[in-house]
């Protein structure tokens, strides 16, 4: 039998990665203790693997950031400002290209949640981390043989970006030549350790690629082929199917041995395996998902197990994962607080592992029996479980199918009606939502949570809060005032757990790069809006000042995509269920005298597939589950939405398309780019906030420099559009420096005004 894991979770089922890293950055922890940390967490998972039968058993999956920043770091491409010599990259230079230092800025973290390589003609590449080599050592030490898995070439420069100054003809996959050399080093490396097996994780090759870009894949293999002579190769894709132009080039490629493939987001791989697979070669089939917390339903994979096998011939296909299990949690073992029914339909990293291998196993004829019946006994009782299904939101959604709501009149005939009624100067300043986030007031919510205080002393606590929070933006003279969210420890958890349909976990952490991990809620469940949500703090907010104050919530969409979505059902029907009830809690704050709502949709575009044909679907969805929320206010009231990037080129329309009143955006670049995209928009009307300052550094903008920015602004948009606000909520921010930006943000706000 044979079975393989394409990656697996590295921060460790309590987070251990996690606390380690975080005390050697603060210097209370060494090195060695660091490593030796690392080492615990490595063996404890691969003789987890090993145990449950797992035949390739992945290694240097595992990373102290994250693994496209290990790969620059094997290839030596440091940038210069690091000050590196040469030699063995160790920690110093390896955290200081992650996190900056105190004389260099760290390199791109791209929302993908990876540090881009900068890469130019003047690069030096050297062999310079052997941390691929010494870990398959280490597995090795310990009986386990594994699979080294290293970042294929061609995914590493098309995931790179040209170094500053570089001219931008220069091609990056032109660097193939100077890589190579050094990946053969590594091969040649693990050939002597004892490898008999390589994985190269080739993720680009999903994605729309021009021919060039495809015959990069072909010229780099076989370049490697001598290398590889002797050894397996395993070239593995994930997230999505391979193009079928792809498909033919990748199955061609010069010294592979296997294919991998993601058979739950790759639809129609199936269709591309049935086209033709080359003779003698492994097929590494996907079937578990990676990326959810859902068990496996068994009995259907077995079955396209079997007919891939039937294709691929007896003994070729290996069961797999559909991509690094790094994308789901850890292990449900920890999980405390789910009841049994809910825990029988889940599986997280930990047991993704035994469904492979008892997959493996029924391939070969050895079925578990009991094991698959208390699958299938799992997935009957998720299916008609009346806490999944509830007929009125079913038939509420099913309604919406379609239609296309939107707003009845025009953005420009609304802005007009809410200037009658809002009265707010031009340039309007504002502020995005969230207010430093104290000790104390986590204390304080930890507490109600645990029942140590009561619902009278919570409440008075935030209310206090809020006043405060109020009084500061009253003195500091903004114009829209926010209550800053002091109730709130998540924008997404805030939401989920006032709404039926969603579980939480305890230990349900998934590692978005370095130290930094998000605890996804679970929706299972047709979802709705038991009772108001927000009401409560805004209309509070609201009655203790004269100003307008924003009620504030998450988009439908942005809940979505930051949740483990049920799988039983399409993604846009349960967004489409979020967006009515959102729409309730939008209506019941119109009625309670909230005449400005903030509908955040920050993570709109991370949920963009990565397939140019598959975007427009989404995006119509998407947008249309925005509109939902909103179609059934007055003219008179005002929505606003928020969004974290910049980076909206591509998806300008679809931004448009969600018809808000004012869109307030990340622009800490100050990106002219951001601003003429946004001038499509101004032929639209809409209000615009591209924000003035990056709330992500600590440092304190000056008022010439925000007064600059706002000119900047001005050169290309009507001023009767724009608005002034900082890039993103003020959270993680302290009020030690919240307090001076905002005042100088207010000051060149008014310094405007008089030069118009
Ligand atoms: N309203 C949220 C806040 O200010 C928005 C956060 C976000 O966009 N990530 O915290
Ligand atoms: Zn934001």
């Amino acid at each position: 039998m044979a079975s393989h894991v394409v990656g697996y979770p590295r921060i460790g089922p309590k987070r251990e990665l996690k606390f380690v890293l975080e005390s050697f950055w603060d210097a209370k922890t060494t090195a060695l203790e660091l490593q030796a940390t690392a080492a615990d967490l490595w063996s404890y998972i691969w003789n987890q693997m090993a145990a449950a039968g797992t035949k390739f058993i992945p290694s240097n999956t595992f990373s102290y950031y994250d693994q496209v920043l290990d790969t620059t770091a094997m290839l030596g491409a440091v940038p210069p400002r690091y000050g590196w010599n040469g030699g063995e990259i160790g920690f110093d230079v390896y955290f200081s290209m992650a996190r900056g230092n105190a004389s260099a800025p760290a390199m791109e973290m791209t929302k993908c949640h990876y540090i881009v390589p900068e890469l130019g003609p003047d690069v030096k590449f050297s062999y310079a981390s052997h941390k691929a080599v010494a870990e398959y050592k280490e597995a090795k030490a310990l009986g386990v043989d594994t699979i080294p898995v290293l970042i294929g070439p061609v995914s590493y420069l098309l995931l790179s970006k040209l170094a500053k100054g570089v001219d931008k003809s220069f091609s990056l996959l032109s660097l193939l030549g100077k890589i190579i050399p050094i990946y053969k080093e590594v091969i040649d490396e693990l050939k002597s350790a004892g490898a008999t097996w390589i994985q190269f994780d080739e993720p680009t090759l999903v994605l729309d690629l021009k021919s060039h870009q495809l015959q990069a894949f072909t010229h780099a293999y076989s370049e490697l082929e001598s290398s590889l002579s002797g050894f397996n190769v395993l070239v593995e894709t994930y997230f999505a199917d391979v193009p079928a132009e792809t498909y033919k080039t990748l199955t061609s490629l010069k010294g592979v041995t296997a294919f991998g493939f993601d058979l739950v987001r790759g639809t129609r791989t199936l269709d591309l395996i049935k086209s033709g697979f080359p003779s003698d070669k492994y097929l590494f089939a996907g079937v578990v998902d990676g990326r959810n917390i859902w068990a496996n339903d068994l009995a259907s994979s077995l079955d396209t197990l079997q007919a891939l096998e039937s294709i691929v011939g007896k003994g070729k296909v290996v069961v797999s994962t559909s991509c690094s299990l790094l994308h789901t949690a850890v292990d449900l073992m920890n999980e405390t607080k789910l009841d049994k029914e809910l825990k029988s339909w889940l599986a997280f990293a930990a047991q993704k592992i035994v469904e492979v291998n008892a997959l493996a196993k029924a391939l070969v004829g050895e079925k578990d029996e009991v094991f698959f019946a208390s699958n299938v006994v799992a997935h009957a009782s998720r299916k008609s479980s009346p806490r999944v299904t509830n007929e009125a939101v079913q038939k509420a959604a099913a309604g919406l199918r379609g239609s296309n709501h939107r707003r009845a009149t025009n953005v420009r005939a609304r802005l007009d009606a809410q200037h009658n009624k809002l009265n707010l100067p031009i340039l309007p300043t504002t502020t995005c939502g969230s207010y430093p986030q104290t000790t104390e007031l986590r204390q304080v919510r930890r507490e109600y949570k645990a029942k140590k205080i009561s619902e009278n002393d919570y409440v008075n606590a935030i209310k206090e809060e809020i006043s405060k929070v109020v009084k500061l933006q009253e003195e500091l003279d903004l114009d829209v005032l926010v209550h800053g969210e002091p109730e709130r420890n998540d924008m997404v958890e805030y939401f989920g757990e006032q709404l039926s349909g969603f579980a939480f976990t305890v230990n349900g952490w998934v590692q978005s790069y370095g130290s930094r991990c998000v605890k996804p809620p679970i929706i299972y469940g047709d979802v709705s809006r038991p009772k108001a949500m927000t009401v409560f703090w805004s209309s509070m907010a609201q009655n203790m000042t004269e100003r307008p104050m924003k009620g504030m919530l998450t988009g439908p969409v942005t809940i979505l995509n930051w949740s483990f979505v049920r799988n039983d059902q399409p993604r846009h029907e349960t967004s489409y269920q979020i967006a009515l009830a959102i729409k309730d809690e939008v209506e019941d704050l119109e009625r309670a005298g909230i005449n400005i709502l903030q509908i955040d949709e920050a993570a709109l575009r991370e949920g963009l597939p990565l397939r140019k044909c598959e975007q427009s679907f989404y995006l119509e969805w998407a947008v249309h589950s925005f509109r939902i929320t909103n179609c059934g206010v007055k003219d008179t009231t005002q929505i606003h939405t928020h969004m974290c990037y910049s980076n909206v080129n591509d998806i300008i329309h679809s931004i448009i398309d969600m018809d808000a009143d004012v869109i307030t955006i990340e622009n800490s670049r100050s990106d002219e780019k951001l601003l003429s995209v946004f001038q499509e928009g101004v032929k639209y009307g809409a209000g615009i906030g591209p924000g003035v300052y990056d709330i992500h550094s600590p440092r304190i903008p000056s008022t010439e420099e925000v007064a600059d920015r706002i000119r900047k602004m001005l050169a290309v948009l009507e001023r009767e559009i724009v608005w002034v606000n900082p890039d993103c909520g003020l959270k993680t921010r302290k009020y030690s420096e919240v307090q001076p930006a905002l005042t100088n943000m207010v000051a060149a706000a008014k310094l405007i005004r008089t030069e118009l």
